[in-house]
C-alpha cells in the first residue's frame, strides 16, 4: 500500500468506524471498506484485494449489465493480458496517451519485442478483428470483455477509486456505417446511466468530453460523471467513437455491398470496479456501509432473539419467514455465542438494507420488527404480510437513497461565468457549470492555475438566445457549457 501513515492502518477485524464522514471523509471511506470487509490492501504496492462482499457487489453489476449486452447482441469473449509494443505504436495518439501508465514486461528471453500489460485492449483485439472481418456480412461485430486492467498509478491507492490493477468491462464494436457507430456509442452511455441510477442509486451526468479529456485515439468521448460527497467528481464510465482511426491503423477492411473495400467504424466503451467505490462513498454513513437493495448481496437479515428454552421455536419461525420471502436474498443469522446487539452492529456495518428482529414475544403476536439501514426507522408488521411488505420496503429504500443523492447533487451544482467564483465554489465542494471555449491550451491553463481543476462533461451548447458569451478563462467565444471540478 502506498498510503502514508501505514502503521495506523485499520485492521479489517476491528469493529466500528472511528471517524465521522463529515470530519475526515478519506479516512472514513477507507475504514468503511476495510471494516465492513469489502476489500483490503494488498501486500503489493498500488494493489487491492476485493473480498467476497465487494466481489458480490461487482457480480450484481455484471449480472445487470450482461442482460444489457444481450439486448444489444454483444457477445462476451476473452483476449490476452499482454499487448506487443508494436501494436501500441500503430495508432500514434493512442500510444502517446497511454505511455505514462503502461507497465512493460522486459524479460531477456522475449525473442522479439517488449510486451505491455494491457492498460486497455483496443490494439490486441483489433489485430484479431482484422483477421475476422472480411465482408459486410461480418458486420456489425460486437464483443465485450470482462477483465483486469493494469495502469501504473504513481499516486497513493484509494480503494476502488485508484489502483494499479482494477476490473472492468470493455465493449468493442465494429460497424459498416458511421451513423450506426455513433448511435450505439450514444446509447451505451445511456445504458451506463441507467445502470448507475437504477441499480446503484448514483445520479450521474452524461455528455461529451472536451478535446483535452477525450480518449487517446478517439474522435469523441462520451462520459458519465458523478459528484462525490467530498466535492470531487468521479468518472464512472466512458464510450468512445473511434471513427476509422483504429480500422486504418490495424488494416480492418471489409468488402462492401458495392464490392469495394472499406474501412469500418468502431466504438469502445467501459466502466470499472470504481462504480463499487463511488456507490459506497455516496450512500454509506458513520455506522458503516449503506447498500442500495438492488446492489446488496444480502437484502434482508433475520436476527432470531431467544433464550435457550425457546431456541427451536424461534429458529423454526425465522426459517419459515425466510422461505416466505421468495425472490429476496435473505439470511438468517443463527450464529451462537453472539448477542443480538452485536449482530445488529455487524449487519449495520455490512450495509444490509433491512434487518428483521424476531423474538418469542413477536411470534406470540404473529408479528416482526423491520429496521431500515438507511434511516434507522423501525416498523412492526404482521408475519403473514411479510411477503407483501418487504419487497415494498426494499423498493422504498432504493428510491429514497437515490432521491437523497439527487437532492444533494442538485444543491451542489452551481453555475457561473466568473472565474474566481468558479474556483471558490469548487473549493467549497461543488461542481460548477461554466461557459468554455473548449480549446486545449485554455484547459491546460485552467488546470495549472487552479492546481488540478479539470473539465468533466459538456452539458450543453450555448443557445442563440443566450447570445455570445465569452469563455470562463480566456477572451475567446464560449462554445458550450462545461462542468468543471476536482476529480479522482
Ligand atoms: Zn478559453
Amino acid at each position: 500500500m502506498a498510503k502514508k501513515g501505514e502503521s495506523n492502518e485499520v485492521k479489517s477485524g476491528e469493529k466500528g468506524i472511528t471517524v465521522k464522514k463529515s470530519e475526515d471523509i478519506s479516512e472514513w471511506y477507507s475504514q468503511v471498506i476495510l471494516k465492513a470487509g469489502v476489500a483490503d490492501y494488498a501486500p503489493i504496492k498500488g494493489c487491492m484485494v476485493i473480498r467476497p462482499l465487494g466481489y458480490s457487489i461487482w457480480t450484481r453489476i455484471q449480472d445487470y449489465f450482461n442482460q444489457v449486452l444481450e439486448s444489444y447482441q454483444v457477445e462476451n469473449a476473452y483476449f490476452p493480458l499482454f499487448v506487443p509494443e508494436s501494436f501500441f505504436k500503430r495508432e500514434a495518439e493512442h500510444a502517446e496517451g497511454f505511455s505514462p501508465e503502461v507497465a512493460w514486461i522486459e524479460r531477456k528471453d522475449l525473442s522479439e519485442e517488449r510486451l505491455a500489460l494491457r492498460p486497455t485492449s483496443e490494439t490486441i483485439m483489433y489485430h484479431s478483428y482484422s483477421k475476422w472481418i472480411r465482408s459486410w456480412r461480418d458486420l456489425p461485430l460486437k464483443i465485450n470483455q470482462w477483465c483486469n486492467i493494469i495502469r501504473w498509478e504513481t499516486n497513493a491507492v484509494k480503494l476502488f477509486l485508484r489502483s494499479r490493477e482494477f476490473l472492468w468491462q470493455e465493449g468493442h464494436c465494429v460497424y459498416e456505417t458511421e451513423e450506426e457507430c455513433i448511435k450505439e456509442a450514444d446509447e451505451y452511455i445511456k445504458e451506463y446511466k441507467n445502470l448507475c441510477e437504477s441499480l446503484l442509486a448514483i445520479p450521474v451526468k452524461i455528455g461529451r468530453k472536451t478535446d483535452s479529456e477525450k480518449f487517446a485515439g478517439a474522435v469523441f468521448t462520451n462520459t458519465m460523471e458523478a459528484l462525490m460527497p467530498d466535492g470531487k467528481a468521479t468518472q464512472l464510465g466512458t464510450t468512445h467513437h473511434l471513427g476509422q482511426n483504429f480500422s486504418k491503423a490495424f488494416d480492418i477492411e471489409f468488402l462492401g455491398k458495392d464490392s469495394q473495400k472499406h474501412y469500418p467504424f468502431q466504438n469502445s466503451w467501459g466502466f470499472s470496479t470504481r462504480l463499487v467505490g463511488s456507490m459506497i462513498m455516496l450512500h454509506s454513513d458513520d455506522k458503516g456501509l449503506v447498500l442500495p437493495p438492488k446492489a446488496a448481496p444480502i437484502q434482508v437479515v433475520i436476527i432470531p432473539i431467544f433464550r435457550e428454552d425457546a431456541k427451536e421455536k424461534v429458529l423454526a419461525e425465522a426459517e419459515k419467514l425466510r422461505k416466505s420471502l421468495s425472490g429476496i436474498k435473505v439470511k438468517v443469522d443463527s450464529r451462537e455465542g453472539l448477542t443480538p446487539g452485536w449482530k445488529f452492529n455487524e449487519w449495520e456495518l455490512k450495509g444490509v438494507p433491512v434487518r428483521i428482529e424476531l423474538g418469542m414475544r413477536d411470534i406470540e403476536n404473529h408479528a416482526f420488527v423491520a429496521c431500515r439501514r438507511d434511516s434507522g426507522e423501525k416498523q412492526s408488521f404482521k408475519l403473514s404480510e411479510a411477503a407483501q411488505v418487504i419487497p415494498g420496503l426494499l423498493d422504498e429504500i432504493q428510491k429514497s437513497l437515490f432521491e437523497k443523492a439527487v437532492n444533494s447533487i442538485e444543491k451542489r451544482t452551481k453555475k457561473t461565468a466568473d472565474f474566481v467564483e468558479m474556483v471558490q465554489e469548487i473549493n467549497k465542494g461543488n461542481w460548477v457549470e461554466v461557459p468554455f471555449c473548449g480549446e486545449k491550451p485554455c484547459e491546460a491553463d485552467i488546470r495549472e492555475k487552479t492546481e488540478g481543476i479539470t473539465s468533466r462533461v459538456i452539458t450543453g451548447n450555448i443557445s442563440k438566445e443566450q447570445g455570445e458569451t465569452s469563455c470562463i478563462n480566456c477572451s475567446k467565444k464560449a462554445r458550450y457549457f462545461v462542468i468543471f471540478s476536482r476529480a479522482y
